[in-house]
């Protein structure tokens, strides 16, 4: 209902760390800097399974920016921002991450591993934040094993399938 144009993310990126935060879920906030000087809408958050020790690593992504389209319509949940719209299913992406990643931490002693939820911002620009958020990783970092979870629409391989790094090293 509050879609926001790409790189311009801030309530959306407030609203996912707020809910992981409560959760006690270690988050990373401002990733993705379109430029060194700019604030960066991207978030990662880090949850860590407890059953027993392992350097597993997954990551689960979302895209958090919208489009400039005007939604029409009655419907509830349409946009309250004039001229933006989430018309490429963002705003369900980052739903189905941040609810698996909720649902994870509290199964965590279920699990063993680590899995980063990665809120990545402007997926709808060049640069996308995908490739911002790469490059902002230390070159030390290792491969995740499953660079995402959620498709995008049309997307090209080059933006939904990109080698996302493991920011910690050993996962954290
Ligand atoms: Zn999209």
């Amino acid at each position: 209902m509050h879609p926001e144009l790409s790189f311009q993310e801030h309530g959306t990126v407030a609203f996912v760390a707020d809910v992981l935060k409560a959760e006690g879920i270690e988050v990373r906030e401002g990733v993705g800097r379109l430029t060194p000087e700019a604030k960066g809408t991207g978030l990662i958050a880090v949850v860590r399974g407890e059953a027993a020790p392992s350097d597993r690593c997954f990551a689960l992504r979302a895209d958090l920016d919208a489009l400039p389209i005007t939604e029409v319509g009655k419907d509830t949940y349409r946009s309250t921002n004039t001229g933006v719209m989430h018309a490429c299913g963002h705003d369900a992406h980052t739903a189905m991450v941040l609810g698996a990643g909720l649902l994870l931490h509290r199964m965590r002693k279920e699990w063993s591993g680590t899995v980063m939820l990665v809120f990545q911002p402007g997926e709808e620009k060049e640069p996308g934040g995908a490739s911002l958020l790469v490059k902002e990783g230390p070159p030390r970092s290792r491969t995740i094993r499953d660079p995402g979870a959620t498709r995008h629409a049309g997307a090209s391989d080059r933006q939904t399938r990109f080698p996302f790094r493991c920011f910690h090293g050993r996962c954290g």
